[in-house]
């Protein structure tokens, strides 16, 4: 009865513990089998009953083989006790041949009783051997529901005359002591079905106090209404000599309703007629057996709406041709071959799977009872026309019967194709990210644990580092040069803080392989920490390039950038560099020597602020031109300089453009012009001034000229000759300006296009001197001219043209003494093979300024006293070439107010 209530139980249980199905049909079905035939067996084979002298056999199932015989059948068909558990026409095949099979095989199918009477048996009595007459009853035997398990096999002896009386007397009180000691209740009922005796157990079960006041009242009257047809029936057929059997509900006198297994059989015959006088009625309480068939069913029912509804897909499959008895709708759904399934074999529901792995598996399960477990097995299955992949795990059982022998295969399935196609695709991202990261362009490497120990590391990161074997190696073991560089007190902090750490261009001694010296490399890298499910950080990514090649390219570039500052500090040019927008950026050196300010206080004055105003517009408008065409921009323009004053300078700014032709920056350029500035104004003032020196003795010559005319016509009125000399010799003074002067200026081309061709003679440099003065004394002068001749010499040169200079040295002396003071030449040997000449006057000076200047081309001292002069500033030009033509010097000593001395030495001359 427990087992019962915990088959229910265990149904429930099933889907908690997965893979207990089998356990549980096993136990269901030997369960539902065993209960009756163990009841019955309790019921009908008591202890007594062994030695009844009606001797009783019980034969099980289609072979019959014998259950249970009492000694006494065992006496009448001679055989011992190796008689029972072998199939019964092993042990008498006379019988079979007899036809018994026949009628036990009719009997199991038909459920019909069979008699065989008065059959003639030699049996051994009292130690004789007696004939017998014997009937043989043949009642089929059924479980509680209605299946034929067996045949009892009942022999009385019939034959009055071999019967002694005290074996009948025996006999009925045996008869008797069965029915009243019968569990089951009991009845004798005359012909017409009225009720004569019922045994005391019968009276108990159906709770009757009192028999007498039942007997002889008809036996339907204790029934519903709804049975007494059937129970007149059964009587009726029970006086025409047939048994009934048939289950009923009906209560007990006390109205407690019960279940009845009800036998309803002719008893006694009187005389020959065969008309049944008595029938005997057994009725057997079946109620508990009626509830607990019940609950198995509901249970049964419950565990098949389980099995059909369950979220595994189910079938049972029977026999080798795996035959398909059940099959829950989920089940269908996964063969997809339409609900009519059972009864088909499963290569005719799925012929595609023929040459899938689940035929032999099956067949496997059937064959060795061992079940299968398949995981994520690929189930190639036709859906609509269409082939399509599905994954199951699948459990095989095997299917038992109720003597453990294996009837088929119970299938449970369960789909995980979404999870097994989920994986499937995220197994394939993670290869790909893998893959990905183990070919990406940059360095990546895993450090696990808290001593940085190598993990995952990419192609990029293992040539970092040549043929080392990092893989389990803590950082500073796989890369011992690391040591001291703080790598690891980093990524100590990463692991500990969790704060990511990004390092640009940092400075790595790291060599390229294990037997290479450390190199200084760059690296751009992360150090990012990685979590663990409990969001702990179990590792560090690395991530990053190498920058080494660029890092020295950068250098390199600085390292050019420096050269070219310092030589654009070198240039006497002024250079600078502004940015698109005019902003600069550097300013050389000149620059800042120039303006007598630092970078800083230039770049915060400002460019514009050191430009002329008169300059300043002009200039920002070409600069916005150069802007908008890209053109360099040129353009003179004076810049203040620290003295306060403006300076001429060529400004010349060129746009750098990228190679989208955009101006990146600008380049300025800034060469001071002042000089070319003032010998352009010197030149502008020498032609005005030449053409007035040149005007002066044009017109006085042509004045004497035409006195001299007049003086002419009238020859009768010369009266005064010496006026003629007068005017002849000013003509004559003009001329040799003039002469001088186209001659200075022939010179000075000439020299301008060195073609100065020097005329060389050997001469006495002392006479020449003499010559030269007597001729100024003669003509130009009231200054007193000293000579002193410290030493005589010849000069290899051009005679004139030396005479030349000292008439123009001497000129200068008187021209700048306007007080008629003494003018001193002095000839002097100078160095060991030169003679030095000097003129000396005490005029006004030259500041030491301008004593540079002074040879230069159209140089005038300016002031108001050197006005008062007319020259053209070419003189000493002239002199200062010439004199350097013939490899000598020309100096000067001056001082403002005090006079000057103008030296000129010449290399000696000596004849051999
Ligand atoms: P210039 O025809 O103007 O005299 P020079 O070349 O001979 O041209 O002289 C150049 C300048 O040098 C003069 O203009 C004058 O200012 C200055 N100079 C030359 N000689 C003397 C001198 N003896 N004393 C003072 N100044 C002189």
């Amino acid at each position: 009865e427990l087992d019962r209530f915990e088959l229910s139980m265990r149904a429930d249980n099933y889907f908690v513990k997965s893979f207990s199905v089998k356990e549980l049909l096993g136990n269901g079905h030997s369960q539902i089998n065993h209960f009756p035939i163990r009841k019955e067996l309790a019921l009908r084979v008591g202890n007594t009953f062994m030695q009844t002298p009606v001797a009783i056999c019980i034969l099980k199932g289609k072979r019959h083989i014998v259950e249970v015989a009492n000694d006494f059948y065992l006496k009448i068909i001679e055989k011992g006790r190796e008689f029972i558990g072998k199939p019964i026409f092993e042990s008498l095949p006379r019988l079979k041949a007899g036809g018994l099979k026949d009628v036990l095989d009719k009997v199991m199918q038909s459920g019909i009783p069979f008699c065989d009477k008065e059959i003639k048996i030699q049996i051994v009595r009292d130690e004789q051997r007696q004939q017998g007459f014997f009937n043989f009853a043949y009642d089929p035997i059924r479980d509680q529901d209605n299946v034929i398990t067996g045949i009892m096999v009942i022999v009385t002896e019939v034959n009055g005359d071999v019967r002694s009386s005290k074996y009948t007397e025996e006999n009925n009180a045996f008869n008797f002591t069965v029915l009243e000691n019968s569990p089951d209740c009991v009845k004798i009922l005359d012909a017409e079905g009225r009720l004569q005796y019922m045994n005391i157990n019968g009276q108990c079960v159906m709770n009757i106090d009192d028999f007498k006041k039942l007997k002889n009242k008809y036996w339907w009257e204790l029934w519903g209404e709804e049975n007494r047809q059937m129970i007149k029936d059964a009587v009726i057929k029970a006086v025409n000599g047939e048994k009934t059997q048939f289950q009923a509900l009906n209560p007990t006198a006390s109205g407690v309703p019960k279940w009845w297994d009800v036998i309803v059989l002719p008893w006694k015959e009187t005389g020959n007629s065969g008309d049944p006088k008595q029938i005997l009625s057994v009725s057997r309480d079946i109620t508990e057996q009626k509830e607990a068939a019940g609950k198995i069913e509901e249970s049964n029912k419950r565990y098949h709406m389980m099995l059909m509804q369950s979220p595994f897909a189910f079938s049972v499959m029977k026999g080798k041709d795996m035959v398909v008895t059940l099959a829950n709708d989920l089940m269908k759904e996964f063969w997809g071959k339409g609900a009519n399934v059972e009864g088909k074999t499963l290569m005719a529901i799925l012929p595609e799977i023929i040459d899938q792995p689940f035929p032999a598996m099956i067949n496997k399960v059937y064959t060795t009872g061992i079940p299968v477990h398949a995981n994520e097995m690929l189930a190639r299955l036709e859906h609509d026309g269409k082939m399509e992949d599905h994954y199951f795990n699948i459990v095989y059982q095997p299917h038992l019967e109720a003597d453990e022998t294996i009837s088929g295969v119970i299938t449970i399935a369960y789909e995980v194709t979404e999870l097994v196609v989920d994986r499937k695709k995220m197994e394939a991202q993670a290869l790909m990210v893998k893959n990905l990261l183990m070919s990406a362009p940059g360095f990546i490497c895993i450090l696990e644990g808290p001593d940085h120990v190598y993990q995952l590391i990419n192609e990029k990161y293992q040539q970092l580092i040549g043929k080392r074997k990092l893989q389990g190696k803590p950082i500073l073991i796989a890369l011992p040069e690391l040591k001291g560089q703080a790598f690891d007190t980093m990524l100590d902090k990463v692991y500990t803080t969790g704060e990511t750490y990004v390092g640009i261009d940092v400075p790595i001694m790291l060599a390229r392989d294990e037997k290479l010296p450390p190199e200084l490399r760059y690296f751009n890298f992360s150090y990012q920490p990685m979590y663990d499910e409990n969001d702990k950080i179990n590792a560090i990514l690395v991530f990053g390039y190498e920058v080494t090649e660029q890092m020295k390219a950068k250098i390199a570039v600085a390292e050019s950038e420096m050269h070219f500052r310092q030589m654009a500090d070198l240039m006497p040019a002024k250079i600078s560099n502004a940015d698109k927008d005019g902003n600069v950026r550097y300013f050389n050196k000149s620059w800042l020597d120039f303006t007598g300010l630092d970078f800083e206080e230039l770049s915060n004055l400002g460019y514009h602020k050191i430009m002329h105003p008169d300059e300043l517009e002009e200039f920002q408008k070409r600069l916005k031109k150069a802007a908008e065409t890209g053109t360099d921009l040129e353009m003179e323009m004076r810049f203040l300089n620290k003295y306060g004053e403006y300076i001429w300078h060529l400004n010349r700014a060129s746009p750098l453009k990228d190679e989208d032709g955009n101006i990146k920056m600008w380049i300025g350029v800034t060469s001071e012009i002042q000089r070319i500035k003032d010998e352009a104004e010197r030149k502008d003032n020498f032609i005005k001034m030449i053409s007035h020196e040149l005007k002066t003795p044009v017109t006085s010559i042509k004045g004497y000229t035409q006195i001299l005319l007049r003086m002419l016509e009238g020859a009768h009125e010369i009266k005064n000759p010496l006026n003629i000399k007068n005017s002849l010799i000013r003509v004559d003074k003009q001329v040799s300006r003039l002469t001088r002067l186209i001659t200075e200026m022939l010179d000075l081309t000439r020299i301008d296009e060195s073609k100065l061709l020097l005329q060389k003679e050997l001469f006495n440099l002392n006479e020449l001197i003499i010559e030269t003065v007597e001729d100024i004394r003669y003509t130009i002068t009231e200054h007193p001219i000293k000579i002193y001749e410290d030493f005589t010499c010849n000069i290899n040169g051009d005679r004139d043209r030396i005479g030349q200079i000292i008439i123009n040295l001497i000129s200068n002396a008187i021209k700048y003494s306007p007080n008629n003071d003494t003018i001193e030449l002095r000839i002097c040997k100078h160095a060991k093979n030169e003679v030095a000449v000097s003129v000396k006057d005490r005029g006004i000076g030259i500041r030491k300024k301008d004593h540079k200047k002074i040879f230069e081309r159209f140089y005038r001292v300016e002031g108001k006293e050197e006005n008062t002069f007319s020259g053209f500033g070419i003189g000493l030009f002239i002199a200062k070439s010439i004199i350097e033509r013939h490899n000598g010097s020309i100096t000067i000593e001056s001082e403002k107010g005090k006079g000057s001395v103008f030296t000129f030495i010449l290399p000696v001359a000596y004849n051999n």
